[in-house]
């Protein structure tokens, strides 16, 4: 371990300091790099602080690294001259500032709608989709995988790879291709087969295993020390990719005129995404970008996956696993690494975290795409339901400014709906056929 971040040299003194802390040991063939404004990795746990690199675990507790900063005066006239992508906000990312110069998918930017037809149906006066679908391989894993990329590359990684639910593993061999770096991807021997053939056409290495998403993890673990010099998006470059979730809070509060919502929906597999926008928000309110005002952050998980939900309910931070049994396959992850501050962030915020039935998730794709022309994924349908669910419990104010975050397109789930959707009248080609139909 060498080198100490570019950017930390110029501020001197700082980089002196960071020379004498401890470091978690390296990966195999990986070595520190630029990124940024960002100033090392802090425990989320202790504050321990470590320099910049492949880190993930923190050497005195094994908490959860994250990334900290120095932010220089960040203007909103600054970011809106910016590209209509996430690298409009790089001054806020763990990334060189010439990001946009190497090769990347571009994603972000995504639409922000007011959703008066569905709002309508459920109640909620004045309700926006944040749309997510119409990234570069539709969902809103592209965000995290471009940030991601920018580490591999900055810490000199050989290999791209990750454990996916369908999503990520769609996302980085789509990122690596463009890269013109290997990918190789791990997912669940039982995935969806559209997200297969997502991600087969961008890579030859795609390997299904035989287990749930937690054995696949447990598996890229254990590859990530074995092999020499391979990012695993997710697991040791996660604190970088995990920032590219910050994007979508971001894009929301620009959206909206440069403010903050009253209260966001958005689904729960790791917890990660949560946990950014609401990191998002205090940097924006911090920056003074946006005016500080409350808001409420609500988790959305699928009742066959719902150990976030459960905790939430029993008033406990003890997050029990489970073995995943949904069609919301992409929130399949029965051992969250993020729960606990799902959990925190939904009871200091005053949100909630709420579950649905594989049916009612059904339901919420239908709802939203007869309402909106948007077709989400199993993700959406689940957050979709849950805020339905909300409303009709009682614990969100239908009468407040709310997002629901779409993250995932339907076309990649057609089996969860194919059957709840009516099938095509055929017809002999006459005008009488036609009028026998009754349409
Ligand atoms: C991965 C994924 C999520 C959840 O992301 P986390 O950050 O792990 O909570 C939500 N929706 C879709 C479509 C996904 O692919
Ligand atoms: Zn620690």
């Amino acid at each position: 371990m060498s080198a100490v971040v570019t950017d930390a040299k110029q501020r001197g003194s700082e980089a002196t300091d960071r020379k004498s802390e401890t470091t978690t040991p390296t990966q195999p063939g990986l070595r520190e790099g630029a990124f940024g404004n960002a100033t090392a990795l802090s425990c989320r746990e202790c504050g321990h602080q470590v320099a910049l690199g492949p880190f993930y675990a923190c050497p005195e507790c094994f908490g959860p690294l994250e990334i900290t900063y120095d932010f220089p005066q960040v203007t909103r006239e600054e970011i809106e001259a910016g590209p209509r992508n996430i690298w409009r906000y790089k001054a806020l990312l763990p990334v060189p500032s010439d990001i946009e110069t190497s090769p990347n998918t571009e994603p972000g930017f995504t639409r922000l709608l007011k959703a008066d037809n569905l709002g309508r149906e459920l109640g909620i006066a004045n309700l926006w989709v944040k749309d997510d679908t119409t990234n570069p391989t539709n969902s809103f894993k592209d965000r995290v995988v471009a940030c991601a990329l920018s580490a591999a590359r900055e810490l000199g990684a050989k290999v791209f790879a990750c454990p996916s639910t369908g999503n990520l593993a769609n996302a980085v061999a789509a990122a690596g291709a463009r890269a013109g770096i290997k990918t190789v991807v791990f997912i669940p021997s039982n995935l969806e087969h559209p997200k297969q053939v997502n991600s087969a056409i961008f890579t030859d290495g795609l390997v299904a295993v035989d287990g749930n998403y937690d054995d696949v993890n447990k598996l890229a673990s254990e590859i990530a020390g074995e092999e020499e010099g391979w990012a695993f998006v997710n697991v040791n470059v996660r604190p970088y990719y995990a920032e590219g979730s910050k994007t979508i809070g971001y894009e929301i509060a620009e959206q909206l005129g440069w403010r903050l919502p009253d209260q966001v929906v958005i689904p729960v597999a790791s917890g990660s995404q949560l946990t950014k926008v609401d990191k998002a928000f205090q940097e924006l309110i911090k920056l003074g970008l946006v005016e500080d005002k409350p808001y409420k952050i609500f988790g959305a998980q699928a009742t066959g996956c719902g150990p976030v939900a459960t905790a939430f309910k029993a008033g406990t931070d003890a997050i029990r696993p489970v073995k995943p049994d949904t069609i919301a396959k992409s929130l399949a992850i029965g051992n969250p690494a993020d729960g606990i501050y799902v959990l925190d962030i939904a009871r200091r915020t005053g949100g909630a975290v709420e579950e649905v039935t594989d049916d009612e998730i059904r339901a919420g794709i239908v709802l939203l795409a007869r309402t909106e022309g948007i077709f989400a994924e199993t993700a959406g349908g689940t957050t979709t339901a849950v805020t339905k669910k909300l409303v009709e419990t009682g614990q969100l104010d239908p009468t407040l400014e709310t997002v629901v975050v779409n993250t995932g397109h339907g076309l990649k789930t057609l089996d969860a709906i194919a059957d709840q959707v009516g099938a095509a009248a055929t017809i002999a080609p006459s005008y009488k056929a036609f009028k026998a139909t009754g349409i």
